[in-house]
């Protein structure tokens, strides 16, 4: 439980949330940034990862859902990006947050990876495949964390695991659980090992 990641990540505060580029915070240490479809589990995760059970509550306040979170760690930063794939959005408003996401996601120099939250049960939606792709052109790096993995028993979870890998063979992947915290570790693991790059 106490590893040194998971020590440093539940010091993690709120520090700012950004509707444009110019309200980032300046890019003066490793980021990590977590993306995905909104109800896919992003906030549970960050919670869970974190060990706290209220942290990524801010991110889901009326009027901060559309922004980007960042949250704060001695010489780090978690980010939370706002939750894709809300089917009413209007398309004006749809086209306001993906230009915030592609500006924090193809500026940010100090961007180690993205943790790509998935519902294990629905994984590799259109617009994780979207991300994806548009990722790897960008040339930025991903974790793969396929959430909810209680609600699966454990065949169907490894063949969707599996499923996963085999269809995004340059990045890693796991299941993980918020509500029985499998998984929290190597998560932590792959934050740590990004936060520790040069
Ligand atoms: P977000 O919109 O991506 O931030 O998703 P939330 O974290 O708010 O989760 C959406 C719903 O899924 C909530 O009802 C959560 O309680 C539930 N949920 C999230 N993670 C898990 C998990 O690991 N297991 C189970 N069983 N439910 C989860």
């Amino acid at each position: 439980m106490s590893n040194p990641t998971s020590v440093l990540l539940a010091q993690a505060q709120f520090l700012t949330s950004a509707a444009q580029p110019r309200g980032f915070p300046p890019a003066d240490c490793p980021e990590v940034a977590f993306a995905g479809r909104s109800n896919a589990g992003k906030s549970s995760a960050l919670n869970a990862l974190c060990g706290r059970r209220k942290l990524a509550r801010i991110s889901k306040t009326p009027g901060r859902t559309q922004l980007i979170n960042f949250f704060e760690m001695e010489g780090a930063r978690l980010v939370d990006l706002p939750g894709y794939g809300y089917a009413r959005v209007p398309p004006k408003v749809r086209a306001q947050w993906q230009g915030l996401i592609e500006s924090y996601l193809q500026k940010r120099k100090t961007l180690r990876g993205i943790v790509l939250i998935m519902d294990s049960r629905h994984p590799l939606t259109e617009f994780d495949q979207q991300m994806l792709e548009w990722g790897k052109s960008s040339g930025l790096d991903f974790h793969l964390l396929m959430t909810k993995a209680d609600k699966l028993n454990r065949g169907p979870a490894q063949a969707a695991l599996l499923a996963v890998r085999k269809a995004q063979p340059d990045y890693s992947v796991q299941l993980f659980s918020a509500t029985n915290r499998q998984g929290v570790e190597e998560a932590q693991a792959k934050i740590a090992q990004w936060l520790s790059q040069k």
